[in-house]
């Protein structure tokens, strides 16, 4: 569940995804720590969030305009804050269990995160899917954990959980060499798999969600100088007090990293030069610039 494959995917991994990125590789100019040459050599000296590099929720890119050039400030929706919250909520779990602590309470966890909040529409439908995630999650997470000391009876408890939890979840990451943000979050980083997971909450899953694993191996690829080649993008969703997960593992190729830099390259120029894109003919309820953008 979450950052762990099933049978399947792990089949889909070894026997797919991998070999296609052995077979094909990469084109060098494409690799992140090329950063300081064409093609992945940013032309400005703005920095943008990945988010607002890789979201093509705006058919014109507006939001990102309003953003940096009118500083305005979108509405946190109810599918933005279920979001941040599940985030919140990984981060916590994991930085608890990667210590070897699996007793961690539920309630705990959310009464600080409404302290934190202040006052929240919709309390109990945010609960009602966060609890049960929460739950499934942890007991993975205790599963895993259990498993490895089975399996390695010699492992010391780091070690066991080393190997049992191997991800850097909301991982710091600075982007600054690409033209980002120098304070990214990647969601989550298996050191073990060398896979870069990307979660997504609420709504239905959209083409570019690959370009979020994209953008975070090419940033990954500039720091430390390792390849990055598979991504994951995972999209939760809650259906009757149950979680849904679905995860699409792909080869980070030479087709997303390129359009991930003309992302870049199109909305780094629009706030550089402070150009309006105009208004989309079309615009999503779910827009959080709804009432900002004339
Ligand atoms: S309201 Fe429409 S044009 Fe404005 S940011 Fe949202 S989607 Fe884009």
């Amino acid at each position: 569940m979450v950052f762990f494959l099933s049978a399947q995917e792990h089949k889909l991994l070894l026997n797919r995804v991998l070999p296609l990125a052995r077979e094909v590789g990469v084109t060098p100019e494409l690799r992140g720590w090329n950063w300081w040459k064409e093609p992945l050599k940013p032309y400005y000296s703005e920095r943008i969030s990945m988010f607002s590099v890789c979201g093509r929720f705006c058919p014109t890119a507006r939001d990102v305009y309003l953003m940096y050039v009118e500083r305005k400030q979108g509405k946190l929706t109810h599918e933005i804050l279920l979001g941040a919250m599940a985030h919140n909520l990984l981060e916590y779990l994991f930085g608890y269990c990667r210590q070897g602590k699996f007793d961690i309470s539920f309630h705990e966890w959310w009464k600080g995160e409404l302290e934190k909040r202040g006052k929240l529409e919709n309390v109990d439908v945010l609960r009602s899917c966060l609890e049960p995630l929460w739950e499934l999650v942890l007991s993975q997470a205790r599963a895993a954990y259990l498993e490895t000391k089975t399996a390695h009876p010699y492992a010391d408890e780091p070690h066991a959980l080393a190997v049992a939890l191997p991800f850097l979840v909301e991982h710091k990451l600075d982007g600054r060499l690409l033209g980002l943000s120098g304070t990214l979050s990647v969601d989550c980083y298996d050191y073990l798999r060398h896979i870069i997971f990307d979660v997504k909450v609420g709504g239905p899953p959209r083409d570019f969600y690959r370009l979020y694993p994209t953008g975070y191996a090419l940033v990954f690829e500039s720091l430390y100088e390792v390849p990055v080649d598979v991504g994951c993008s995972i999209h939760v969703s809650f259906r009757n007090g149950r979680v849904v997960v679905s995860r699409d593992i792909f080869f980070i190729n030479d087709d997303l990293r390129n359009w991930w830099v003309e992302e870049r390259d199109r909305k780094l120029e629009l706030v550089a030069q402070k150009k309006d894109p105009g208004k989309a003919k079309e615009c999503a309820s779910s827009c959080m610039f709804l009432e900002v953008c004339e």
